[in-house]
């Protein structure tokens, strides 16, 4: 009998959120409402299913391993040498390649808890140990949401290779600022690579959350990740990028990039996404406008959420969470449960917004009664 390594077989298995489609067929509604992977609700952009009829034809040779014209494109948007972009396929893959790229087994990976939950399990692929700081309450006494920088800082030891700073947070939505990002970054070790990951960069609107790219500016051990998946519309794609201040860190993830992985499609799409940046902007603005109507909505229900910076709402519902998730799923609509701890919503358009609160106050009041008749 063959036997994978100790570590892979006590990986927990992915669990995706539920498919809409198959959702809708079980309970007999005609449609399922998903609000639970942070995609945005609008359809392709029209250039990027352009760009797609276009390359199709393509299709029967690899892509360009290099993402030249796309490594151009983003480097003249970002103003850095194309030396200093890698493409990958998503960010997630990117995370991936960075972890093989700066950690040998043993090492560390340290990193905010509860933040993105891809990052313990590529420590766990990659044999590094993961050092997870917990997230501090936002208000006094109240739900955990925010990052700790200086216990994150306090953390970093000589095994730790990477950090990643989930910034806005997922799934809290909670952002750090700039003063204490700086503070930060100047406290960690120059041989410890610190990576900001933005994927949620697109939906900030608060000025003191600051750019990455350029807090990364003369700081050669601070690289940014973002992708296409989120703001941009493409997450069937797959295709993400890093920017890196210092080359060499380019260069080492690059080296662990499965060929061809980035595809030709998804490269023409990105191209064409970034030149309708102007329409993506559009549709950012109203993913912010419904983000703060829903925030509103769930704070009239008394609902004590925070403030999010990202195209998703964070409802630190502890105990109750994985039960008001089931409601909601038998209601048709999917959300994101972390048991135990809250529930993550994507903002969705304003229709299925309302679906999901009219959903919401059902679950909640059924809950209720159950909970005074007991
Ligand atoms: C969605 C997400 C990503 C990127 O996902 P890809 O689809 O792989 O590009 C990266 N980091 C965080 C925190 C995310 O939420």
């Amino acid at each position: 009998m063959v036997s994978p390594r100790p570590t892979v077989a006590a990986m927990p298995a992915y669990k995706p959120g539920r498919n809409p489609a198959d959702l809708a067929r079980e309970i007999g509604v005609e449609r399922a409402v998903k609000l639970a992977s942070n995609e945005v609700a609008f359809p392709p952009l029209p250039a990027v299913l352009q760009a797609i009829s276009a390359t199709a034809g393509e299709t029967n040779r690899y892509p360009d391993n290099g993402a030249v014209v796309l490594t151009a494109r983003l480097a003249e948007r970002y103003g850095v040498e194309p030396a200093q972009v890698a493409t990958g396929c998503g960010a997630v893959t990117l995370c991936q390649q960075l972890a093989q790229a700066y950690n040998d087994p043993g090492t560390t990976i340290a990193f905010a808890w509860r933040s993105f939950e891809m990052y313990p399990l590529l420590a766990q692929v990659a044999g590094a140990r993961s050092r997870q700081v917990p997230l501090v309450p936002g208000t006094p006494g109240g739900a955990a949401d925010t990052h700790d920088l200086e216990a994150l800082a306090a953390a970093i030891d000589d095994s730790t290779r990477l950090v990643f700073v989930c910034n806005p947070n997922n799934p809290t939505g909670t952002a750090v600022r700039r003063a204490e990002l700086e503070r930060f970054l100047d406290a960690v070790p120059g041989d410890t690579l610190v990576v900001l990951d933005e994927a949620y960069r697109e939906f900030v609107t608060d000025p003191d959350v600051p750019d990455g790219v350029e807090l990364m500016r003369g700081r050669s051990n601070v690289a940014v990740l973002r992708t296409f998946s989120k703001a941009w519309g493409l997450a069937g794609l797959r295709i993400g990028y890093l920017l890196a201040e210092d080359v060499a860190v380019a260069d080492a993830v690059r080296r662990t990039h499965v060929p061809f992985s980035v595809n030709t499609l998804a490269q023409a799409a990105a191209v064409a996404a970034l030149a309708s940046e102007d329409e993506v902007r559009r549709r950012c603005a109203a993913v912010v406008e419904e983000r703060a109507r829903l925030t509103a909505a769930l704070r009239e229900r008394s609902l004590p959420v925070a403030d999010s910076q990202a195209n998703f709402v964070w409802l630190p519902l502890g105990e109750r969470t994985a039960e008001v998730a089931a409601g909601l799923e038998g209601r048709a609509v999917i959300t994101r449960p972390f048991a135990g701890e809250g529930l993550r919503v994507t903002v969705g358009t304003p229709e299925e917004d309302d679906v999901f609160l009219g959903a919401l106050d059902d679950v909640l009041s059924s809950l209720s009664t159950t909970a005074a008749g007991a």
